[in-house]
């Protein structure tokens, strides 16, 4: 039950509608939401308003004959166990008409308005994130002027996908089953893998696969990236702590850092304490920043650059190629290594001209003595090209595809005994 009004809560509808998918049986949810609330708690304070909503319940519940949910912020959800959208219709109809006509309180003679929604499971919404997608959009699309919207008719594609995926990431992170690969990146120089880029991903039961780019970039949105950041950071030095990579020739591991994160202020001091906390020496770590972080925040990024540099970390500049480059970051930015992003590796191999600005890119950063890794190298033509080009470091699906751990480890094993890319 809810505390506020007496009836069910959300979590029992919750239950409810799990059972009903589980079983296929067929409902219709009415979503019922007071707009106008947030007024009446500024004029009458919150627990005159609380009054009203658990007097409102009484009235649905009467209504409805006990099928009545408080959700959330004034929003209730009538349950019809019907497939019939005409009774849904007619139950959602006479409660928005109720609302046209006063609502006494304590003598006055208040203005409620009240919207609805109807969702047919499982033909509108075919998942619980589906209706919680729907229930979330109508609650805050009040810029509607029809009183009673048929999910049907809404728009949700993309608004859904997103917040299905903002879900999956949230029960991901909070049961710890966010994972992280490693793609090995082969030095030119040693002739084995002497590095590798930690990958996030993430694996959902309802959603399947989601990928990286997907889900970071809306993590990047709603602030999860900072604990995504966290957690394959930690996950990292975890890693480095409890096995003997340099038994194994890997001399560094590179660690993705978003934009967001490098907004934070203190950003240096949670990476080191971090590092510090696994007892692991900070030359292990390099991080891989983007040119729109670099660009986005210069001064708090500069600034936790030069602390990180001043402990012994390394900065590698992501995506160099991509349209954001911009020649400034290169002379400016602390940077050690350059990664040249996949997209001009590949243009490369079908464009003369694109040949010619990948070369010379490789020429200057060479002049300029940071070290240059490609990505994306996916053909023995591309690793031989490279090579010739000046190209200290390789990493894409000619070597391997990012791995999880323990095939990594297996792989560093083999990569130990010499003969592996003779
Ligand atoms: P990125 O940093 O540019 O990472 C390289 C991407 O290229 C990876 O995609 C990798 O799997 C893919 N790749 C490498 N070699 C090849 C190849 O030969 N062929 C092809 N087709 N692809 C190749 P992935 O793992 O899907 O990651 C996509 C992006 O998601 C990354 O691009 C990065 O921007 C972001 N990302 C991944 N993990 C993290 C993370 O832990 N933190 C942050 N902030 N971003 C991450
Ligand atoms: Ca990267
Ligand atoms: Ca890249």
């Amino acid at each position: 039950m809810d505390a506020t009004t007496n009836v069910f809560s959300r979590i029992t509808l919750t239950n409810i509608l799990k059972i009903n998918f589980k079983n296929k049986e067929k409902c219709i949810l009415v979503i019922i939401c007071l707009d106008n609330m947030e007024h009446y708690s500024q004029a009458l304070g919150i627990e005159n308003v609380q009054s009203i909503i658990k007097e409102v319940a009484e009235y649905l519940e009467v209504e409805n004959r006990g099928a009545v949910y408080y959700l959330h912020n004034n929003t209730f959800g009538i349950l019809v166990q019907d497939e019939d959208i005409r009774i849904a219709d007619q139950a959602a109809r006479k409660i928005v008409d109720r609302f046209h006509e006063p609502w006494i309180y304590k003598d006055m003679n208040m203005k409620l308005q009240a919207r609805a929604c109807i969702i047919r499971c499982p033909k509108d919404a075919s998942s619980l994130d589906a209706v919680f997608a729907f229930m979330d959009e109508f609650v805050e699309n009040k810029g509607n002027d029809d009183l009673i919207t048929l999910a049907q008719n809404m728009d949700l594609q993309s608004k859904s996908r997103i917040r299905a995926v903002e879900r999956a990431v949230r029960r991901a992170l909070e049961e710890e089953r966010i994972l992280v690969y490693y793609q090995p990146i082969y030095s030119v120089e040693k002739k084995r893998f002497s590095s590798a880029e930690a990958l996030v991903r993430l694996k959902d039961e309802e959603l399947g696969f989601i990928p990286p780019d997907e889900f970071i970039s809306i993590a990047e949105k709603n602030g999860m990236i900072l604990l995504i950041g966290t957690f394959v950071f930690e996950s990292v030095c975890r890693f480095i702590e409890e096995n003997d990579l340099q038994a194994l020739g890997l001399e560094n591991i590179h660690v993705n850092l978003s934009v967001v994160q490098c907004m934070q202020d203190d950003l240096a001091i949670q990476l080191l304490s971090i590092l510090t906390s696994h007892n692991i020496s900070v030359g292990y770590v390099r991080l891989e920043i983007t040119e729109t972080a670099a660009i986005s925040f210069p001064q708090v990024l500069h600034k936790n650059m030069e602390y990180l540099i001043k402990k012994g970390i390394h900065f590698a500049l992501d995506d160099y190629g991509t349209g954001y480059s911009n020649i400034n970051s290169l002379a400016n930015l602390p940077l050690d290594i350059i990664k040249l992003d996949k997209s001009i590796i590949w243009e490369a191999d079908v464009n003369e001209r694109a040949k010619i600005v990948l070369e010379s890119s490789i020429a200057m950063i060479k002049k300029m003595n940071m070290g240059i890794v490609a990505e994306g190298v996916e053909t023995r033509e591309q690793r031989d090209e490279l090579i010739r080009m000046g190209c200290d470091s390789l990493q894409g699906y000619y070597y391997s595809r990012p791995i999880e751990e323990k095939v990594f480890l297996d792989l560093l094993r083999e990569n130990m005994s010499a003969v592996f890319f003779q």
